[in-house]
């Protein structure tokens, strides 16, 4: 993903009280190696259970196609992580490893706008410390002989982004 700053960041969010973004521990943005990511996604140092990410999401043209210039909107979300811990062997569903290198819990994150407001939340599985940027670009084994490694790797990350930027447009709703 394309590099942002401090200030793009607390931008971003579209869920975020007040209060939410002034308690916020953002990353330290300078060590980010964000060629490597296809989303950010970080815990917060000082709150329990309390974690965020941000998520480009392609502009689309009316055809649902995305726009030539590739233009993209960063979408911040907050998250909370729920009490209970989910099922034994639960997969991620955005980078969805199927080799469990990591523990996956269960996030839930308000809707923007109006519908936050009336409680509507999303929920998801996921990389407990948002390991699925570094888990897609892991080779997988070649499968058979002739087994195209790197092609493996490009379509898991492109699936992953295009899985990102739908949980992003899903949170904005008509508030996009
Ligand atoms: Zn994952």
């Amino acid at each position: 993903m394309h590099s942002f700053d401090e200030k793009a960041l607390r931008a971003a969010f579209v869920n975020a009280s007040r209060k939410d973004l002034s308690d916020m521990t953002p990353p330290d943005l300078g060590v980010v190696d964000f060629d490597r990511l296809d989303y950010l996604g970080w815990r917060d140092r000082k709150l329990a259970r309390r974690a965020y990410l941000v998520v480009p999401v392609p502009e689309l043209d009316p055809s649902g196609a995305p726009v030539p210039d590739g233009a993209e909107r960063l979408v911040g979300i907050v998250l909370r992580q729920a009490e209970a811990a989910p099922r034994a062997r639960a997969q991620c569903s955005w980078c969805q490893d199927v080799r469990l290198p990591n523990d996956v819990v269960f996030f839930s994150a308000k809707r923007a706008g109006a519908a936050g407001r009336k409680g509507d939340t999303v929920g998801t599985l996921m990389c407990s410390e948002f390991e699925c940027s570094a888990n897609v670009r892991t080779p997988p084994p070649p499968a058979y002989l002739g087994f195209d490694v790197d092609a493996a790797v490009r379509e898991r990350t492109g699936r992953l982004r295009e899985l990102a930027a739908n949980f992003g447009r899903t949170l904005l709703g008509d508030e996009g």
